[in-house]
């Protein structure tokens, strides 16, 4: 078994496998037959496992739905890069069946983003 490298330590991945074991989302991903190619890993310093899609060449962990607000927001107060980029920072690194969806949904909704985008507005537009 590989172990789980490269995460952002804000994130609590020992709780995010338990929840994994209940998340029939990831049960239907895994049985059915998606370009997804599941593996587990050992989360460093514990004994669980976690889900993470190894298709793209790297791991990307399985985030249950309760979590994924939490890993959006982890990628994008960072840097409020905008919609699409931050979509595909977080796609880049995790996986669920909406992540693009949920995360140009969260995007578009957030205040800090808005407020920047009036911002160049009135400076291009005096
Ligand atoms: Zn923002």
């Amino acid at each position: 078994m590989s172990r789980l490298e490269e995460v952002p330590e804000t994130l609590d991945y020992v709780k995010i496998a338990q929840e994994q074991s209940n998340d029939d989302e990831l049960k239907k991903q895994i049985s059915s037959n998606t370009n997804v190619l599941f593996e587990k890993f050992l989360v460093i310093g514990s004994k669980e496992q976690i889900f993470c899609d190894i298709s793209i060449g790297h791991s990307r962990p399985y985030i249950p739905l309760h979590y994924r607000k939490m890993v959006f927001d982890s990628i994008h107060h960072l840097s409020h890069h905008g919609i699409h980029a931050t979509a595909a920072a977080v796609a880049k690194k995790f996986i669920w069946p909406s992540v693009k969806k949920d995360c140009k949904k969260w995007a578009k909704t957030c205040l800090q983003c808005q407020k920047s985008l009036m911002y160049i507005d009135t400076f291009t537009h005096p």
